[in-house]
C-alpha cells in the first residue's frame, strides 16, 4: 500500500515524484516503458546521442523553472544562442519569418509588409471581425502575405489537421501580434529578434535530453518501478486500485500524467458521455528520424521546412551543433520531425520507408551532398506529440475533467491536462500542484 500513485513516469511524473519525497510523501510512480522520460527519452547508438521524441532544447520565460532545471543539470550543460532560419524557396531564412522578411524576395518582402500594415490598420479601426478559428487568427494578427507564405502551409504541415477547424485560444497570448515598428525594421533590414525568451537555450552536455530525467530520478530511483503499464484503475473505499493486468497496488491518492485517452479507458464505469468527449479529443504523433553523418552540417540550431515539396518533415534539427558530445569526433548528426496522425498516409508507411524519405529530401536540400557520408540512421515513432485543439475542445476537456474531479483523480502533465505544455509548464504545474498538495 502507498500513499501516492503517479501513473506516468514523463518529466511530469518524475518531477511530481522528487517534490512529493521532498515533502516526505510515500510515492510511487508507475511507468508503463522499461525507463522513464516519456518525450523526453534519448537513444544511444553508434556513439550518437538520439533524443527521440524530437528535438529538446531547455528555454522558458519562467524563471524559477529555468533555474531549476538548469540546477538540475549542473555542470552537465551548455547554453547556446538560437541559430535557427526557415528554409523558404532556396533561401535560409531568418526565424521568426516576421523578424527575417528582408531575406525575402523583394515582391515577397512587399506583400508581407504590405498585407501586415492594411489588417493592423484595419483591426485598430475595430474592421476586422474578432477571429473565429485559428485560420482567421492568423490572418487577423499577421495579414494574408506572411500567412499564405509561411505560417498557413507551416501549420497545415505540422498540425495536421484544418485551421479553420482548430480554435484560436491557446494562440492567444501565445503569439503577440508583433509590433509594427518590429515589421518594418525586418522588412527594410534593421535586425530584430522574436521569440526571444529562446534566443538563449541549454541543452545537455551529455546524455541528451534524458540527462534532465535522470537527474531528477537520481533521488527518488528506488520510488520508480518501471514496465508498469497502468491498464485499470478501481476506485474503492478509501483510495484506488491500480493494476497492470499481473499487479493490484493500493494507492490513497492516484495523480495521473499520463495520456487522458489511456487513463479514461482504464476507468471502471466511467459514463458514455465523459468517454465519448475523451475519445473526441485530438491529438498527432510523430516521427523522429536521426541520420548520423560524417563531416559536417551547417552551424544551424534548426530549420523549419513549412513547403509540401521539401519532404514531410516539418522541422530539421542538428543535435550535434547542441552538444559535440551528440556525435562521435569527426562525425555531426540531423534529426527530422514527421508529424502524422493515426491511420493516415504517413501512418500506414514502413519505417524504412520513411527513413529513406527523410534522407533524399535532405539530399534535396543539400545538408547531406553525399549519401556516403551517412553512417547511421535510426527512427522513434511517438503516438502522443501535440495536442490538437479543435473547435470542440474546450467543450469536450471541461466534460472529462470534470468527471475526474468528482472521482478524485488529480491531472498534471502535457497529455492529462491536456494541454499544450513544453517541459517549463510541465514543471511549472507540476511545483504548483505539490504547493496545493495536503
Ligand atoms: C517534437 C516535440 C518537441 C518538443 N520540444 C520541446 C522543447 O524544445 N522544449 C520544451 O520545453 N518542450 C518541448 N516539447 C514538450 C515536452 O516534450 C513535453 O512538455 C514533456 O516532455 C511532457 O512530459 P509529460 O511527463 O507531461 O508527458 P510524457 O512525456 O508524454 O510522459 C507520459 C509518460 O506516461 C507513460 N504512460 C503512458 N501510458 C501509460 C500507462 N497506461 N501506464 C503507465 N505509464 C504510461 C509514458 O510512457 C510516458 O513516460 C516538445 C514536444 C514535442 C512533441
Amino acid at each position: 500500500m502507498v500513499k501516492v500513485a503517479i501513473l506516468g513516469g514523463g518529466l511530469t511524473g518524475v518531477t511530481l515524484a522528487r517534490l512529493l519525497c521532498g515533502r516526505s510523501h510515500d510515492v510511487v510512480v508507475l511507468e508503463g516503458e522499461d525507463r522513464c522520460g516519456g518525450l523526453c527519452r534519448t537513444r544511444v547508438e553508434n556513439g550518437f546521442t538520439f533524443d527521440t521524441g524530437g528535438s529538446h532544447v531547455i528555454f522558458s520565460r519562467d524563471t524559477e523553472v529555468l533555474k531549476f532545471l538548469i540546477d538540475l543539470l549542473g555542470t552537465n550543460t551548455i547554453r547556446r544562442r538560437r541559430k535557427t532560419k526557415i528554409l523558404f524557396r532556396d533561401r535560409y531564412v531568418k526565424y521568426p519569418f516576421e523578424n527575417g522578411l528582408y531575406q525575402l524576395e523583394r515582391e515577397d518582402c512587399f506583400r508581407c509588409l504590405f498585407e501586415y500594415i492594411r489588417s493592423y490598420i484595419a483591426a485598430e479601426k475595430g474592421e476586422l471581425p474578432a477571429p473565429k478559428n485559428f485560420r482567421e487568427w492568423m490572418y487577423f494578427t499577421f495579414g494574408a502575405g506572411i500567412t499564405d507564405l509561411y505560417l498557413l502551409p507551416y501549420n497545415e504541415k505540422i498540425w495536421k489537421f484544418p485551421p479553420e477547424r482548430m480554435s484560436a485560444h491557446w494562440v492567444e497570448g501565445r503569439i503577440p501580434r508583433p509590433p509594427p515598428e518590429d515589421i518594418i525594421k525586418s522588412a527594410i533590414g534593421i535586425e530584430t529578434e522574436g521569440y526571444t525568451h529562446q534566443l538563449f537555450f541549454s541543452y545537455p552536455r551529455r546524455g541528451g535530453i534524458n540527462a534532465l530525467i535522470e537527474a531528477m530520478v537520481a533521488p527518488v530511483r528506488d520510488r520508480i518501478r518501471c514496465n508498469f503499464r497502468v491498464r485499470s484503475i478501481e476506485r474503492v473505499e478509501g483510495g484506488f486500485i491500480l493494476s497492470d493486468g499481473k499487479e493490484r497496488i493500493f494507492a490513497d491518492r492516484c495523480i495521473s500524467t499520463i495520456p487522458l485517452h489511456a487513463l479514461i479507458s482504464s476507468c471502471h464505469n466511467v459514463p458514455d458521455r465523459v468517454r465519448n468527449a475523451c475519445m473526441d479529443l485530438k491529438f498527432n504523433s510523430l516521427y523522429s528520424v536521426l541520420v548520423g553523418i560524417e563531416g559536417e552540417v551547417p552551424p544551424y540550431s534548426w530549420v523549419y521546412t513549412h513547403e509540401r515539396g521539401r519532404g514531410l518533415f516539418n522541422r530539421i534539427s542538428f543535435p550535434s551543433n547542441y552538444s559535440p558530445e551528440a556525435a562521435p569526433a569527426g562525425c555531426s548528426s540531423i534529426l527530422a520531425e514527421i508529424t502524422f496522425r493515426c491511420g493516415d498516409e504517413i501512418d500506414r508507411m514502413s519505417e524504412e520507408a520513411i527513413v529513406s524519405h527523410v534522407v533524399d529530401g535532405l539530399h534535396g536540400m543539400g545538408l547531406i551532398d553525399d549519401p556516403s557520408r551517412i553512417v547511421h540512421t535510426s527512427i522513434s515513432r511517438q503516438e502522443y506529440a501535440y495536442v490538437i485543439y479543435d473547435l470542440d475542445y474546450q467543450k469536450n476537456i471541461a466534460i472529462v475533467r470534470e468527471w475526474c474531479r468528482t472521482q478524485g483523480i488529480d491531472l498534471v502533465g502535457r497529455f492529462s491536462q491536456f494541454e499544450y505544455l513544453n517541459m517549463d509548464g510541465c514543471v511549472r504545474s507540476a511545483i504548483d500542484f505539490v504547493k496545493g498538495f495536503p
